[in-house]
């Protein structure tokens, strides 16, 4: 009876969701017949408006005029109640009285900072996930904005590219799982709730892998690359009900993103039957003149409408160019009505068309902004994102009756710098330094700070004061990193060991032999061989945001037992890079360590990254057992149960992330050594066990192939199930039949 009762209610929900749609279909149908085409053309429209709240100027003045006459369909950087509410009551004055989309680039918090998205994918936490997007969608709604311009789901293999701190890492199943979690955190299940805004998967597609990591580079790279690492966590971005996408400004094999018909129109829009909108990239449109590839802005506006991009962020390109194309005979107004059409049903499904002003209240911005609640979402996520890269001879965790303890280097008190790049809107003098949150947990030790040398210093006159402080101290922590500032948009680095002095630091103080342990913040992966062999721990800190120190010190003093596993490699050195997990078996692999002659390897240093993908470490000691798998023999429509047994064998309670990877053994093209396809993270107190099971089926086992597509191909399959990427713990086979 209940799955009667289930089936009828789901049934009747599809019922719903279908004559919703309809009706907003019809309701878009007739605004748009009413709509004059210079009208339409304006819903393509989007500026940036930070002026027009502002003092009197030229451009403010420009920008409402444009607003009370139709001419646009949406602003980015407009934000708060009293601001969204003057703005939208100026777009009410138009004509046809259509209600503005408001936008912000809110990445990792508006108001409460969360991790940076690469140091919350480290938890692979789906729920803590999730539940940061949903923290950062209250605040940004409560602020009267519908939009927001994430997640960034661009998969990189490249430290050096400063927007790696922006997304998932370099894996496509786990960079998927992520994107699906933020789009749910966002938006919720259905765009409408005035707790909730749209969401937007960025940038499509390839940005990640510009070349030599430099941004905005040119991206060429095969189909088969691009279908199998790049497109998924975009198609599961879409899956997830993802409202807009924005395109980006590479090049792909030649052709610009943003004027690239095969992306957008035959992918996205054909495929996927995408019914989102796709926005253009900052200035993206007019870009593609000065690359040689559209004579003037009147020929870029027509590749990029033609290709499908459907809203023209800060180009001005459509609102000069496209009226005069259409009625020169060279753009089908088609390709207008479709993208009106697409933006004008998004605006519907908000309900703004039935209350303009629904997000923008006064007393809902006053309750949700700073509520207590959202500081133990950050701490949680903060908490979750710390990655223990090494601990020898468990020197952590720390204990709380230690008499002096000394703090050392440049990020002891960093507040600013903990927020990473991407953060617009908070107020990071909030935000917890690693002294503040040492000095909170443990009120009676002495605290020695020194600072030692400043990150882009090449100063070292505070090295007597650090190395006195060092001899002084039971145990030492070092703080040290890269500023904020060096990662995020167009902050590339050729060089990703520590800035200035500070390896020159870690040296003088590991001369006094006291217990060292190096806290690392950083918006990528940084290269640090002198402290990953000499340091006694390594806590990879990233930036952490409002609750770091908290988080940090929670993990020093063994109050949180580190969980976070590297979603990215990292290389020994920058001429590593490319570097990640799962390549090929081809070329000549170094199968003995000790011999290289004439392999697929460098003279001066091992192949292998300085920490792999999916490592990180516990307190505690996990036992992987039993891996009993359901049959040796599947078919294409069939399904294999794989378990196996975890069992927390340490003194502590804890969390693993356990990893599935498999690999194809023999296939028409060669497959990676190893791929990620499912893991769980699991808490056990100590003694506990734990049956996990994972499921696998056809849809794990394909790939994709130059001429046909996405196939299957019957043969050897290995499973591996592992604490890391190369820390394997059981195997088996099965064979697709
Ligand atoms: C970035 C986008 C961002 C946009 C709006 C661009 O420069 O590439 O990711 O959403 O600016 O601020």
């Amino acid at each position: 009876n209940f799955t009667l009762l289930l089936l009828f209610s789901t049934s009747l929900n599809v019922l719903y969701a279908q004559k919703q749609r309809k009706t907003i279909e019809q309701r878009v149908d007739s605004l748009m017949k009413l709509m004059t085409l210079t009208e339409k053309i304006g819903q393509l429209n989007q500026y940036s408006g930070r002026e027009v709240t502002g003092p009197a100027s030229d451009r403010k003045n420009y920008l409402l005029n444009d607003i009370k006459n139709g001419l646009v369909g949406s602003m980015l950087n407009v934000k708060g109640v009293k601001d969204t509410r003057e703005i939208q009551a100026i777009a009410l004055q138009s004509r046809l009285k259509i209600p503005l989309l408001f936008s912000l680039d809110v990445i990792h918090g508006y108001k409460t900072v969360f991790p940076i998205p690469l140091a919350e994918s480290a938890s692979w936490n789906l729920d803590i996930i999730r539940q940061a997007a949903e923290v950062a969608a209250e605040e940004t709604a409560a602020s009267g904005v519908h939009w927001t311009f994430a997640p960034m789901v661009d998969i990189a293999r490249d430290p050096r590219w400063g927007r790696v701190m922006e997304g998932a890492g370099e894996d496509t199943y786990l960079g998927s799982q992520i994107a699906k979690a933020r789009v749910l955190g966002f938006q919720g299940q259905q765009l409408g709730s005035v707790d909730r805004i749209m969401a937007c998967a960025k940038h499509f597609v390839g940005y990640g892998a510009s070349m030599a990591g430099r941004d905005y580079n040119p991206v060429d790279m095969s189909k088969q690359q691009l279908h199998e690492i790049y497109l998924p966590p975009f198609k599961a971005a879409a899956d997830a009900g993802v409202a807009t996408f924005m395109n980006s400004f590479n090049t792909l094999n030649g052709v610009p993103a943003t004027g690239n018909a095969y992306l957008q129109r035959n992918i996205l829009k054909g495929d996927w039957k995408y019914k989102g909108f796709v926005v253009s990239d900052w200035g993206s449109i007019k870009e593609m003149t000065p690359w040689g590839f559209a004579k003037n802005l009147n020929e870029a506006a027509e590749k990029a409408i033609i290709a499908g991009s459907d809203m023209d962020m800060e180009s001005e390109a459509y609102k000069k160019e496209l009226e005069k194309l259409v009625k020169g005979g060279k753009v089908d107004v088609k390709y207008i009505d479709e993208a009106v059409r697409r933006i004008l049903y998004k605006k519907f499904e908000l309900g703004l068309f039935d209350d303009p002003y629904r997000f923008s209240d006064e007393k809902r911005e006053q309750k949700v902004m700073n509520d207590p609640k959202y500081k133990k979402a950050a701490l949680l996520a903060a908490q979750q994102a710390i990655v223990l890269l090494k601990n020898s001879k468990n020197v952590l965790p720390l204990s709380k009756s230690l008499k002096n303890i000394a703090l050392i280097g440049p990020l002891v008190n960093a507040k600013r710098d903990q927020a990473g790049s991407w953060v617009l809107y908070a107020d990071t003098a909030n935000i917890v330094s690693v002294y503040e949150g040492v000095q909170q947990k443990i009120k009676k030790a002495n605290l020695k700070y020194a600072f030692g040398t400043s990150i882009t210093d090449t100063l070292t006159n505070g090295f007597g004061d650090a190395v006195a402080a060092a001899k002084q101290a039971d145990a030492v922590v070092m703080v040290l990193g890269e500023t904020w500032d060096m990662s995020g948009e167009a902050k590339s680095r050729s060089d990703i060991s520590l800035p200035g002095k500070q390896e020159e630091l870690f040296k003088a103080i590991k001369a006094t032999g006291k217990p060292l342990i190096v806290v690392l913040m950083a918006g990528r992966p940084l290269v640090f061989s002198e402290i990953a062999a000499q340091a006694d721990a390594v806590v990879y800190a990233w930036f952490l945001g409002d609750q770091g120190g908290n988080a940090i010190a929670d993990v020093l003093f063994g109050d949180y037992n580190p969980s976070g596993k590297l979603p990215i490699s990292f290389p020994r050195n920058v001429g590593q890079i490319p570097i990640f997990y799962n390549y090929y078996n081809t070329g000549r692999p170094v199968t003995k360590p000790a011999d290289i002659r004439y392999k697929s390897a460098y003279i001066d240093v091992v192949n292998e990254p300085q920490y792999a993908f999916g490592h990180g470490l516990s307190y505690t000691t996990f036992k992987y057992d039993d891996l009993k798998l359901s049959k040796n023999q599947i078919t294409k429509s069939g399904k294999l149960k794989l378990s196996f047994k975890l069992t927390n064998v340490g003194n502590v309670v804890g969390e693993e992330v356990v990893q599935l990877y498999i690999q194809d053994v023999f296939a028409s093209v060669v497959r990676p050594l190893k791929e990620l396809k499912d893991f769980a993270k699991v808490k056990l107190k100590p003694g506990e066990s734990k049956e996990i099971t994972f499921e696998l089926g056809t849809d794990q086992l394909t790939f994709y192939h130059e001429d046909k597509g996405w196939i299957t191909e019957p043969g050897e399959f290995k499973v591996m199930i592992g604490a890391a990427s190369n820390d394997i713990k059981l195997k088996a086979s099965f064979e697709l039949r």
